[in-house]
């Protein structure tokens, strides 16, 4: 079987932090066929995408996708073969020296191979590995400065269940986003619903705090925050995606959160082939803290990933990331769901309090 094209198109794309060129020229070449979209940047090169047809009065709500994986970015050339390239993103060191590569210079990959670990920087704090940032690289081709490397790893493919990708992280998402915007618009779904774009999160959500410092989406709008993160003994992949109620550092908005596993719970029960889970994924961080720090209320809905970062544990060496492609079926009709949902995200909640009210009043004498 084969992927949609989406999917094939978008988790083959070039990327690294700051160099997202290539996955945002097909996002907007993809929006721009859609009919009741439009589209926006912000000073900063994160692109808003708004969907809206016939919107019923709900709080609309919007996800956020990044469209970076971590990556290199070519320097000098220190030989005929030698080049020097900075490294950016969470892959741990050990991974780096004998690991394939590509950079992509004038639409094709130039391949090469990492000798070694030339500059690395300290753990960012207590418990975090050391910070790989430059490495030397022996290379086919001379490449100029400044052109984005990746992982020499093969194009995306679906394997059973399996998207195998050289990055899900968080292409998968972004691909999510533009096929429910599709399917939206095909359906002439009434809804409003927000899909930003936002840059260089595998660096410290550099992109997303540009949109949120330059107000790209209302303070009354909930952010939902999409993302692949490494699967956990307790969220596994294949079991559905996942409604994210925290991470590493924070939880998120309770209430929020409250909507988002009443609308799955809803999905599960119209439709026998939806799965989900709802945990608190404390492997990282995402896109939901930064917005949180800022006030918006926040979720996040994931996939669970193998092989984060291109870092296959088992082998020790640089492998595919793969995430499963029933769990992004069921993503997406997670996504439609919230969008559709009568009461939206700020709407009457499920009665919570009534209920354990109902059951004081009922015994509250036995209290004596
Ligand atoms: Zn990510």
């Amino acid at each position: 079987m084969l992927l949609p094209k989406v999917l094939q198109e978008v988790l083959s794309l070039p990327t690294a932090p700051f160099h997202e060129e290539a996955v945002l020229a097909v996002i907007e070449a993809f929006c721009r066929r859609l009919k009741n979209v439009t589209m926006k940047y912000d000073r900063y090169g994160n692109l808003l995408v708004r969907y809206r047809y016939q919107a019923p009065k709900r709080t609309p709500i919007a996800f956020v996708a990044h469209t970076d994986h971590p990556g290199f970015i070519s320097g000098e050339m220190k030989g005929r073969k030698a080049l020097l390239a900075e490294f950016r993103g969470g892959v741990r060191p050990e991974y780096f020296a004998g690991s394939k590569v590509r950079f992509w210079h004038e639409e094709r990959w130039i391949k090469g191979r990492v000798t070694k670990l030339t500059k690395i920087d300290p753990p960012s704090g207590p418990g975090r590995p050391p910070v790989p940032k430059e490495a030397g690289i022996e290379i086919s081709k001379p490449v100029p400065p400044g052109c984005l490397g990746m992982w020499d790893l093969p194009d995306a493919k679906l394997q059973g269940d399996r998207i195998v990708a050289r990055a899900c992280d968080d292409l998968a998402g972004v691909a999510a986003l533009l096929a429910l915007l599709e399917r939206l618009d095909k359906r002439r779904a009434k809804a409003d619903v927000y899909c930003l774009f936002t840059r260089a999160e595998e660096v410290g959500f550099v992109g997303a705090v540009g949109a949120i410092r330059a107000k790209v989406i209302p303070k009354r709008v909930p952010v939902v925050s999409i993302e692949t993160s490494s699967a956990l003994v307790s969220a596994k992949i294949g079991d559905g995606p996942i409604v994210r109620i925290g991470d590493r550092m924070v939880v998120y908005t309770p209430r929020f959160a409250a909507f988002a596993a009443r609308v799955a719970q809803d999905l599960a029960q119209r439709k026998s082939s939806f799965q989900y889970q709802r945990k608190l994924m404390d492997g990282g961080m995402c896109e939901a803290a930064a917005f949180g720090c800022y006030g918006y209320d926040v979720i996040g809905i994931c996939l669970a990933l193998g092989n984060y970062h291109n870092m296959n544990t088992k082998r020790k060496r640089i492998g595919s990331e793969w995430v499963s492609y029933r769990d992004w079926r069921n993503m997406v009709d997670l996504f439609e769901a919230l969008v559709l949902d009568k009461r939206g995200p700020t709407g009457p909640d499920d009665g919570l309090k009534k209920r354990i009210d109902k059951l004081f009043d009922d015994q509250a004498a036995l209290l004596g």
